[in-house]
């Protein structure tokens, strides 16, 4: 069966003798893992670049029952400039592994695949609050994975307003049901901040008003830590550095020559 369908590439694994395996995000297929022998050298065409982590292209795959070939590929955005920002990569990066990591595999998850389309044209479009950006992106990606936090009511009495956020709960607690450790954990995410008020913001907030929005640096890192612990309590989702951490580690060894 011959398939056409439009698609972002997650990753490019060589396998050998020329042959590769492109994880393909489609919106009509889902993720789709496809072995190809199209050639990856001649420069910047359009089927080189149709191939490469980041790109929205047309695709043509041909398969076989669950084994999937890619024939033919053609540009149609390339994201181009997110290879030229090592902080726009890694967070674009990041995007891509997240989204990877939530959709499953020969399944169709148009929301998923939307959200992050969207998000990586507003990351390349912006010049500044990537952080922001990508926190935005996550606090959404968990509603689309079935593990939305509850924001409004306790999850435990259903009752009172929620004023502590618990990760082990998945939302927040009023102060009557809140027991001494998700006090403290609270504590952990930032009490200096309005977490849960930012939270609900980040989920509904339309991308022409995020885009005036600059999260303080502090209210960065206890959201990344927020959503780091959420991640991997709700859904297993674990080797995802943030990337601002990432960011930090590939700009050590290289300050000379920035500054
Ligand atoms: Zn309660």
């Amino acid at each position: 069966m011959n398939l056409v369908s439009e698609g972002i590439v997650l990753r490019q694994l060589h396998i050998a003798a020329g042959r590769r395996m492109i994880v393909l995000f489609t919106r009509e297929y889902g993720k789709i893992s496809c072995g190809t022998s199209l050639p990856e050298s001649g420069g910047k065409n359009r089927t080189t670049l149709a191939m490469r982590p980041f790109t929205l292209g047309k695709y043509q795959i041909k398969r076989l029952n669950d084994t999937f070939w890619l024939n033919g590929a053609e540009t149609i955005k390339s994201h181009f400039s997110l290879g030229e920002d090592v902080d726009k990569f890694l967070i674009a990066s990041e995007m891509l592994e997240l989204a990877g990591a939530v959709a499953p595999e020969n399944e169709p998850a148009p929301a998923v695949y939307d959200l992050l389309l969207e998000f990586l044209d507003f990351l390349e479009a912006r010049d500044k609050g990537y952080r922001m950006v990508d926190i935005a992106y996550q606090v959404r990606l968990l509603s689309l994975a079935g593990a939305e936090p509850e924001l409004e009511r306790c999850v435990s009495c259903g009752e009172a307003p929620g004023t502590i956020f618990s990760v082990e709960k998945g939302g927040v607690l009023c102060a009557s049901c809140a027991s001494e450790a998700d006090r403290k954990s609270h504590l952990l995410y930032g009490a200096r901040f309005d977490i849960i008020g930012m939270l609900r913001y980040l989920r509904v907030a339309p991308l022409a008003k995020l885009a005036k929005l600059d999260l303080e640096d502090g209210a960065c890192e206890a959201l990344e830590r927020l959503l780091r612990d959420y991640y991997a309590y709700h859904l297993d989702i674990r080797n995802v550095k943030s990337a601002s951490l990432l960011a930090e580690e590939v700009r050590r060894p290289s300050n000379e020559r920035k500054g």
